[in-house]
């Protein structure tokens, strides 16, 4: 049996249908995506910061410890949200054992290929389609890193008529966006100029807003790092990656990574009843996490590896690398203390 590409099918179900809203169209294009192939890592199409170095998931791990600790919470659940080859949990659970924490470890992620990859260096791990299923009665301790940006966005554009809801048609090449039906204008800024796009992510606040009930009910802790920016802003931030290189979104989907800038300001304002801390750079957070003193250590250990771990430090914390596009943002639960690593 051949299976049939998605651009195809996309293209009949526009055809027989009409044009499809932005958010089906990300939908599709990554979950066919992330079932076809492990993209991380040089050969693929990008890498994240637990596959740049092992300082990343051991920090993080670290501060997960340390607030369960504090916390005088009992046993409790390790949940990654989109854990890639599962590298970050492999260092974070490390570190966690080294401070006395071995919490049941649970996986959200959609992709089967993922999966098997996840479950070779976590046999023991449990897997979930959605946050539905996450186990109930014990505290959480939640982690998603570069997860919410390939979560699908919404896009509104500007006309000179007014707000409309993006829709994706075919066209020559592949697929182009247009203007679709009007929709209220209400909490949409009233003077932009005729092209102006702005972008939601439903399906993230849904996310965050299920995540919310759970730590509220359950206790616990999340911590989200992605890019994106701080205030809620227009302009058009879907983009498409494939091989290390930017790529046109509109043309091959399900072949590119396609991702949306994070709006940290709508997820803290999504989950009423947590704690929020941050968004503070990555590089602000992993250098109050003690970065420098854990490359130091590992350099010491490894004399022959000390200029690579030095490369890998500067990759994740220096303003013009990852360091303040990328930022982490924290929830607790309500009498959780306050974590480290953000100013109080
Ligand atoms: N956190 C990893 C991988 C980031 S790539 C790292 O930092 O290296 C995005 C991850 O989210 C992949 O594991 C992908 O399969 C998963 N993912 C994407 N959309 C998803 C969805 N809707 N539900 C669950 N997992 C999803």
């Amino acid at each position: 049996m051949s299976v049939q590409p998605l651009s195809e099918r996309l293209r009949r179900l526009i055809d027989a249908n009409g044009p499809i809203p932005v958010p089906v169209y990300m939908a599709e294009a990554n979950a066919h995506y992330y079932a076809t192939r492990d993209p991380l890592g040089l050969a693929g199409d990008f890498t994240t910061a637990p596959e740049i170095s092992q300082m990343f998931g051991e920090l993080v791990g670290l501060w997960l410890a340390d607030l369960w600790q504090r916390s005088g919470a009992g046993p409790a659940a390790y949940v990654e949200l989109g854990p890639g080859r599962g590298t970050l949990a492999a260092d974070a659970l490390r570190a966690m054992r080294g401070a006395g924490l071995m919490p049941d470890v649970h996986f959200v992620e959609t992709s089967p290929v993922l999966r098997d990859a996840q479950r070779q260096r976590h046999p023991d791990a449990q897997w979930h389609d959605s946050l539905a299923t996450l186990p109930t009665g014990t505290p959480l301790l939640v982690v998603a890193n570069e997860f919410f940006d390939a979560l699908p966005i919404r896009q509104l554009v500007r006309t000179e008529a007014g707000w409309h809801e993006r829709l994706v048609t075919v066209a020559e090449g592949g697929f182009a966006p247009m203007p679709g039906p009007r929709v209220p204008a209400a909490a949409l800024p009233a003077s932009a100029p005729p092209g102006t796009i702005v972008e939601t992510s439903p399906a993230s606040l849904a996310i965050a807003r299920q995540l919310a009930a759970r730590l509220i009910a359950q206790g616990g802790a999340a911590l989200i790092v992605d890019y994106g920016h701080t205030e809620p802003s227009a302009g058009e931030t879907l983009q498409a990656v494939s091989a290390h290189a930017y790529a046109d979104p509109w043309s091959e989907p399900g072949e590119r990574d396609l991702t949306a800038h994070v709006d940290f300001a709508a997820l803290a304002a999504s989950v009423e009843g947590l704690t929020v801390h941050g968004p503070v750079g990555q590089g602000e957070w992993l250098e109050a996490m003690g970065i420098s003193v854990r490359a130091e250590a590992l350099a010491h250990a490894a004399p022959e590896r000390a200029t690579e771990i030095d490369t890998a430090r500067r990759r994740l914390t220096e303003p013009d690398q990852m360091g303040t596009l990328f930022k982490a943002l924290a929830f607790t639960a309500p009498n959780w203390p306050l974590p480290a690593g953000f100013p109080s």
